[in-house]
């Protein structure tokens, strides 16, 4: 109650609620995105009013303390990952772009390879390492958000590999061993989610991290549902690539984050390109600095960084450890309460100690934009669709789903009026089950 009376979003909801009689609203779509505490908003909004420069360009002082401050931002984006160096870590756009900055990036390697001009052109030694074509093979799952889906359709379209995918199981997960069986000594890229934005599934991070490497293949984690869930360590962990997206971490919206093993990304190529990320342009051809700069041309969104550093400092102050056993007590309830409901389809591992952050449900005879619906009515707020991966609700049997997600602001409260609103939904359109 204390964390959540730091958040303006959910103290203007309570008191709204308290001064018209009307139920509290239950805030249950935090995996599509996370709502702010004050001190985030308020970062930003006092670099915006006091420090605002354009970072790393020019020599003043303001540009100096700008700079710095975004730069603090970056290195505790490190710090909180489990990254070695600042440089490892990228700011994009959202988890998407920096996803695409890594398939695009591999698709400019590739269109470089035995041609000495375009290499050349290219200036970026060690690139090679990411060739692909025809008997190589790129590597994701069934349980993919679209985000960690089509920058590889399209790497593979462009650069002739093979797409290959890990098929999902019944319930919708996938294992270590589906993994094993899928890599071969042809795959040079596996892509997968560290927990799934749909089932909630935890995968085992470090051992296919492992395999990957056993085989040679580069890794790309999508860490959009654990980094704001969960401690994780992505250099303990081993992957190549790292994505998540600033807005479901209490940041601001328009910041992604893409962290990169440092001698990886020191070979990627740039897929965008322009002012700032360069050291020396001619008319024919430019240099780039390293990274992550190389990654970075044009003004970046410096009060978002500022902000996501808030966030994370106010995160690291509640304890990622705390807020996860927090979370899994919520996710305990919620699982359990969905398994006592008859005509309700639990999407995902039963078991809540392989799960993190949500639970996604199928209504019997209910669309699940009536359920959306007719918990919205009722105050309580979920995702309903296909969640950007249509591929595993089609797996599913499915076209949607409805979604709740916890953080750690989410009470036990708002997990029983989820509960509560979803039987309702089975009486209010008379499907309940027998
Ligand atoms: N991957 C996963 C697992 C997600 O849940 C999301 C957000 N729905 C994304 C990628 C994309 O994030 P963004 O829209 O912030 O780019």
């Amino acid at each position: 109650a204390a964390l959540r009376r730091e958040f303006p979003y959910f103290a203007a909801h309570d008191a709204a609620a308290r001064d018209t009689g009307a139920a509290q609203s239950a805030y249950l779509d935090a995996a599509a995105t996370s709502q702010r505490p004050a001190r985030v908003l308020d970062a930003e909004r006092s670099f915006l009013e006091t420090a605002n420069a354009a970072v790393h360009r020019g020599t003043s002082g303001a540009v100096g303390a700008a700079t710095e401050a975004f730069e603090g931002a970056r290195a505790a984006v490190a710090r909180f990952v489990g990254a070695g160096a600042p440089e490892q870590i990228v700011w994009a756009e959202n988890a998407t772009d920096a996803l695409n900055l890594v398939a695009l990036g591999m698709a400019e390697a590739n269109a470089a390879l035995g041609d000495g001009a375009r290499a050349a052109q290219l200036g970026v030694p060690g690139s090679e390492r990411f060739a692909l074509g025809p008997g190589d093979e790129i590597l994701v799952t069934e349980a993919e958000h679209h985000a960690n889906l089509i920058p590889w359709q399209r790497l593979a379209a462009r650069t002739g590999a093979e797409f290959r995918y890990v098929p999902v199981r019944e319930d919708g997960t996938w294992t270590l061993d589906d993994a094993r069986e899928a890599l071969s000594g042809r795959t040079r890229v596996f892509a997968f989610a560290h927990v799934s934005n749909v089932t909630g599934a935890v995968s085992p991070v470090a051992e296919l991290a492992e395999l990957a490497r056993s085989v040679g293949a580069v890794t790309v984690l999508d860490a959009c549902q654990s980094v704001p869930h969960i401690p994780v360590d992505l250099g303990a962990l081993g992957v190549d690539f790292a994505a998540f997206s600033a807005h479901k971490a209490l940041g601001p919206n328009g910041l992604g984050v893409l962290y990169g093993r440092s001698e990886i990304l020191a070979a990627l190529p740039p897929a965008r390109t322009g002012g700032s990320a360069i050291t020396r342009v001619t008319m024919e051809r430019a240099e780039f600095m390293p990274p992550p700069l190389r990654f970075e041309p044009g003004t970046q969104p410096v009060s978002q960084a500022v902000g996501l550093g808030a966030a994370i400092a106010f995160l690291e102050e509640v304890g990622m450890s705390r807020a996860a056993a927090h979370e899994h007590a919520l996710i305990e309830r919620l699982v359990e309460g969905i398994a006592a409901m008859p005509g309700v389809r639990l999407l995902g591992p039963a078991d809540p100690a392989r799960r993190v952050a949500l639970a996604a449900v199928a209504v019997e005879g209910l669309h699940a934009h009536d359920v959306g619906q007719f918990l919205d009515e009722q105050g309580v707020l979920v995702r309903v669709g296909h969640h950007c991966a249509q591929p595993l609700h089609r797996a599913l049997g499915m076209a949607s789903s409805t979604r709740a997600s916890v953080h750690l602001t989410t009470t036990e409260d708002e997990v029983d009026r989820f509960l509560d609103a979803l039987r309702g939904a089975q009486r209010y359109f008379g499907v309940e089950a027998a």
